[in-house]
């Protein structure tokens, strides 16, 4: 089976599993090369997703998409992200969204990533610290805050997580009525986050094959 042919299958089998359209399918391609992604691009994905600014940034110069940014964020390299992604799901420090609203020179969609349980080592915040960042969003005329991202915890099972998660998104949504959207939910699990309220989900090894780093 050529590559081309490959992509194609695993792609429509994830398409299938969508059983709600409303949901914006991201498909990840971190590590996989850019030859991935225009095969990607002409079977129709229309949002990719990265966890690297380096590679975000070779690949979408490659490739006209909307680019999401879901890796770790470091300081100095929001520049960089805010000058190829068009959307950043994994904001959850006050600094990062306040320097992001300086550096950007266009508008951009904002995630704010929650975590259920506060492991530091996965990202996101509490949910009590949400406000504190949504307020910070709220204040620029060039973030829009879309809503809530969320990787459950590793041991959680993964219907109640996204059940927890909604309801957390549900709340804050009383409070910021425009963050409507919850990105949650990746090859392992997208079907119960879409179950759950997911808006967007993203999915890399599904549709490109499992990856042996990151
Ligand atoms: C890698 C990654 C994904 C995609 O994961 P798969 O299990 O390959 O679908 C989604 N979200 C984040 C934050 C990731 O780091």
């Amino acid at each position: 089976m050529s590559r081309r042919d490959e992509l194609a299958s695993n792609l429509a089998a994830v398409q299938a599993r969508i059983k709600n359209p409303a949901v914006t399918l991201i498909v990840v391609t971190k590590t996989y090369p850019v030859s991935d992604v225009k095969i990607l691009s002409e079977l129709g994905v229309k949002d990719f997703g990265e966890n690297r600014n380096e590679e975000g940034l070779t690949k979408s110069a490659e490739v006209n998409a909307r680019w999401h940014y879901q890796g770790e964020i470091q300081s100095r390299k929001l520049r960089d992200i805010a000058g190829w992604a068009d959307v950043v799901h994994s904001l959850d420090t006050a600094s990062h969204i306040a320097k992001l609203a300086t550096v950007t020179s266009k508008p951009l969609d904002i995630f704010l990533q929650l975590s259920l349980d506060g492991d530091p080592s996965r990202g996101g915040v509490i949910e009590s610290e949400l406000p504190a960042l949504a307020d910070i969003a709220q204040a620029s005329q060039h973030l829009h805050l879309a809503g809530l991202m969320c990787v459950p915890p590793v041991a959680a099972d993964p219907r109640r997580a996204f059940t927890e998660i909604a309801a957390a998104h549900r709340r804050f949504i009383s409070k910021y009525p425009d963050a409507t959207s919850l990105s949650a939910g990746m090859s392992g699990d997208f079907e119960i986050a879409i179950d759950c309220g997911a808006t967007h989900i993203r999915v890399g090894s599904s549709i490109l094959g499992s990856r042996t780093t990151r």
